[in-house]
């Protein structure tokens, strides 16, 4: 599927429209400057975007407010000791980024004369800081037109312009179309105005078309396809597994097993089998010795981690059930047996009508 095409003067349009609704509603953050602020704090854009590396805005906003209380700027960061920087991440996980956070404060110092520098290219040299962090710095800092593309924008810019490859494949189309679309004044803003749009307007599931104000120019809503927006990659095909089930029969009576009281489909009641497991193919073995017969019918299941194809042998059963007991073929359907274990008697039962 292609995506939707638009001209400069529509981009010009969702840009406008998206800056005015952020200019009303903009998120109040603790590191956020106020919409068409002048004077963003660098200090604050740059630790805010490394703390929320894989972590929620809820969960940053303390640590936020304890870091610049503790280390006001990069001076007062770089002369800390790590091992105090460490101990203030405590609890906000990948601890790599506190130690490059650190780093960075001392390149600041000792590099840059305690200013973060400007353009992307020499953010990107700077510890801890990949494409999308020096992106953000570059224009929400700083005023410096950059693509800014985080996962919520992704969302929304995959659903504006249809763009129908899945992710991963889908990001450079994404970042073409944000390209597009990011005016040439005010980018830090339309970028922050994209993140608050896809963290509050256009979720995951059930987005707010009714209320957001680039739905007359989205294609997917347009088209009231939105939530089928970024499209998914296809499930990894499952493992197969095969295996045999044993249906040994007598007087109008099938052998059932009780299962290991551990592992899979553990302590049911069963049809025996040739010890197929998630890990491995059954053996093959049956259980007692019979003229056993292979029937065509194959019995397929889907289990979280794997599919089991199961094919199931046919004999008369020995007159003792030592092996298990038998149990009416008639009444099968009271035996509490697994979803896997009723389709082979169903399988079985309909061969034999
Ligand atoms: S119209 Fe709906 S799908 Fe399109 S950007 Fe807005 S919230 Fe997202």
């Amino acid at each position: 599927m292609n995506s939707v095409q638009y001209s400069d003067k529509k981009s010009g349009d969702i840009s406008a429209a998206l800056l005015a609704h952020y200019d009303v509603h903009a998120r109040i953050l603790p590191w956020r400057a106020a919409p068409g602020s002048d004077t963003p704090n660098p200090y604050h854009v740059w630790l805010s975007e490394i703390m929320l590396q894989q972590t929620t805005v809820a969960a940053v906003k303390g640590y936020f407010e304890k870091f610049t209380s503790l280390w006001p700027g990069f001076a007062e960061l770089a002369a800390a000791d790590e091992a105090d920087v460490l101990a203030a991440w405590a609890g906000l996980g990948y601890y790599a980024r506190a130690r490059n956070l650190h780093k960075c404060a001392h390149e600041v110092l000792s590099r840059h004369d305690g200013q973060l520098p400007q353009d992307e290219a020499k953010l990107l040299k700077l510890p801890g800081i990949g494409a999308y962090t020096a992106a953000a710095i570059a224009a929400i800092a700083f005023h410096r037109r950059a693509v800014v593309v985080d996962a919520n924008i992704e969302r929304v810019v995959s659903r504006l312009f249809m763009i129908g490859q899945p992710l991963p494949a889908a990001k450079p189309a994404i970042r073409s179309a944000m390209d597009r679309i990011t005016p040439e004044i005010r980018s830090g803003d339309f970028a922050q105005a994209m993140m608050d749009l896809g963290a509050g307007v256009c979720s995951v599931k059930s987005p707010l078309c009714n209320i957001c104000p680039l739905a007359p120019h989205c294609a997917a809503y347009q088209a009231g396809q939105a939530e089928q927006f970024p499209v998914k990659p296809p499930k990894k095909a499952k493992l197969l597994r095969r295996g045999i089930a044993y249906w040994a029969h007598r007087d109008g009576h099938v052998l059932l097993v009780r299962r290991d009281a551990k592992g899979m489909l553990a302590g049911m009641r069963a049809l025996p089998d040739d010890r197929w497991t998630a890990r491995q193919d059954g053996d093959g073995e049956p259980p007692f010795a019979a003229h056993w017969t292979l029937s065509n019918k194959i019995v397929q299941h889907s289990f979280t981690h794997f599919t089991l194809q199961m094919r199931i042998a046919v004999a008369e059963g020995p007159r003792e059930a030592e092996y298990g007991e038998y149990w009416p073929m008639n009444s099968l359907d009271k035996a509490g047996l697994p979803t896997l274990f009723s389709k082979a008697v169903s399988a079985i039962l309909a061969e034999r009508v």
